[in-house]
């Protein structure tokens, strides 16, 4: 079936053909691990994971690859500032490894709660500076470097086509990089590597050829998207935010070193909003997974959420949204709960509408929207069943656990239900009543249907 794809650098929705029949390469970026994740950056790894997804779904030998950050990412976009992992070492005391160590692995477990399936490799730019200084020799050796006192640098200029994926020529570019330019050359050059301060103890720094320094952000994602996909490669994500630098500029080096586009196309998520604004800690509204967590969300409930918009579209977040998207998780779960274990084959036709759906540039509302259609239609409940499991593969809500799996009720529980049938069929409405509150305050609820007593757990 048709897959197509927006391509940011194209602008326009393609038809996609990978590079190599049969296999994908994929190169996301990656979390920088100086703190935990909020909600925004969330939305943009499920996006990356429902891509990954889709690409199997589709039958393709998916080589993935997510960085993680823990060098060379300044405060400032304009290669100014400090690096983010020393001012988390500031903060907290502790050596960059040891922030590194704690936010990757509070990255991974973010991942987990909201079932994005694990990449193939996730390279660190600190265990990748060989190839990240070969690849700065690379660009040197053909010309597109300059070396100023506090680092070597980009030369844009000689870059004919510098600012195609933003679209912007390089006046323009320049006229919007707000940048003290210090010594370089232009405002959109950026920095490949930066020598260390003098004197600055840091905790982090390598020998080069140029002097002692470490390397400017940009120059891991080319460096380890060659080394694990070869250029160029097939997908490229990100938010939208690294359109007009990170990714430029990456797409820059790996033509500076190597004469081809990094990949073929660049996909970008449209960023998360909350409250209609944007996210930030002086409004205090940047939350966590486990903030929502806290306050007795369901992490999956923050997923069927994301699912709920195109990854292009804006997304507004609301505790209220959140709670409809809690609500109408809970509901596929119980009737989820209620169909057979699959077994039989999945209805070809829904499938087929569902696919579509999902291969028009990862269309997920009209994909969930096709997935309630069926469990609301007249298809046989083993066909809803096997249907339903096989969407899974892309939607990631585990349903494996709920489908043809109903509640298991404690012998203590059950007791009170049979008590309560026996009291509904005497009338006795006090006593049922007294038995729903009991059988409550365990944690179900009972839900009377014409001839019997259906049970949930509470929540579910
Ligand atoms: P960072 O750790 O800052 O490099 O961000 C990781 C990823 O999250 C990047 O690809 C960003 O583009 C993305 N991102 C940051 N903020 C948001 C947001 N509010 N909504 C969606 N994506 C975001
Ligand atoms: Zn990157």
């Amino acid at each position: 079936m048709q897959l197509s794809f927006y391509n940011t650098l194209t602008r326009t929705k393609e038809p996609f053909t990978p590079i190599h029949p049969g296999k994908v390469g994929l190169y996301s970026c990656g979390p920088t691990v100086y703190g935990f994740a909020h909600i925004g950056n969330l939305r943009c790894y499920l996006f990356a994971d429902i891509l990954y997804r889709t690409l199997r779904y589709n039958g393709f030998d998916v080589t993935a690859v997510m960085n993680i950050t823990d060098v060379g990412h300044l405060t400032d976009d304009a290669d100014a500032g400090e690096d983010k992992m020393m001012v988390a070492m500031r903060r907290e005391g502790k050596s960059a490894g040891e922030i590194a160590k704690v936010y990757t692995q509070a990255f991974f477990e973010d991942m987990d709660r909201v079932h994005n399936a694990r990449f193939t490799v996730y390279p660190r730019a600190t265990e990748h500076i060989p190839e990240q200084i070969a690849l700065i020799k690379k660009m040197e050796a053909n010309g597109y470097t300059y070396q100023t006192s506090d680092g070597v640098y980009f030369d844009t200029s000689k870059l004919s086509d510098y600012g195609k994926l933003s679209g912007q020529k390089s006046e323009e570019k320049k006229a919007g990089a707000r940048v003290e330019q210090g010594q370089k050359r232009s405002p959109t050059d950026f920095a490949l590597w930066k020598f260390s301060p003098a004197g600055a103890q840091r905790d982090m720094e390598w020998e080069s050829p140029w002097g002692k320094g470490f390397p400017g952000w940009h120059v891991e994602c080319s460096a380890m998207s060659g080394k694990y996909l070869g250029v160029p490669f097939d997908i490229h994500t990100g938010g939208e935010d690294h359109i007009p630098v990170h990714h430029e500029n990456e797409l820059a080096q790996t033509q500076g070193a190597d004469g081809v586009l990094e990949a073929n196309i660049w996909m970008h998520n449209a960023f998360l909003q909350i409250d209609g604004g944007k996210m930030s800690k002086s409004l205090g509204n940047v939350y966590q997974l486990q903030d929502l967590i806290d306050r007795g969300y369901d992490p999956l409930a923050f997923r069927y959420f994301c699912l709920g918009a195109q990854y292009r579209a804006s997304l507004n977040f609301t505790f209220e949204a959140l709670d409809a998207a809690q609500s109408a998780l809970h509901k596929l779960y119980r009737l989820a709960r209620d169909l057979p274990s699959p077994s039989s084959n999945t209805d070809p036709q829904v499938e087929a509408k569902f696919h579509e759906a999902i291969n028009d540039d990862l269309n997920t509302p009209r994909a969930l929207a096709v997935m309630w259609e069926m469990l609301t239609s007249d298809l046989s409940s083993e066909q809803k069943s096997a249907t339903l499991l096989q969407m899974d593969q892309v939607l990631g809500l585990g349903l494996e656990r709920v489908i043809g799996k109903p509640v298991e009720i404690p012998a203590e529980v059950q007791q009170l239900l049979d008590d309560r049938q026996k009291a509904r069929q005497e009338k006795n409405w006090i006593l049922s009543d007294e038995l729903r509150d009991k059988i409550s305050e365990l944690g179900y609820e009972v839900e009377d249907m014409a001839t019997r007593q259906k049970i949930q757990k509470k929540g579910e």
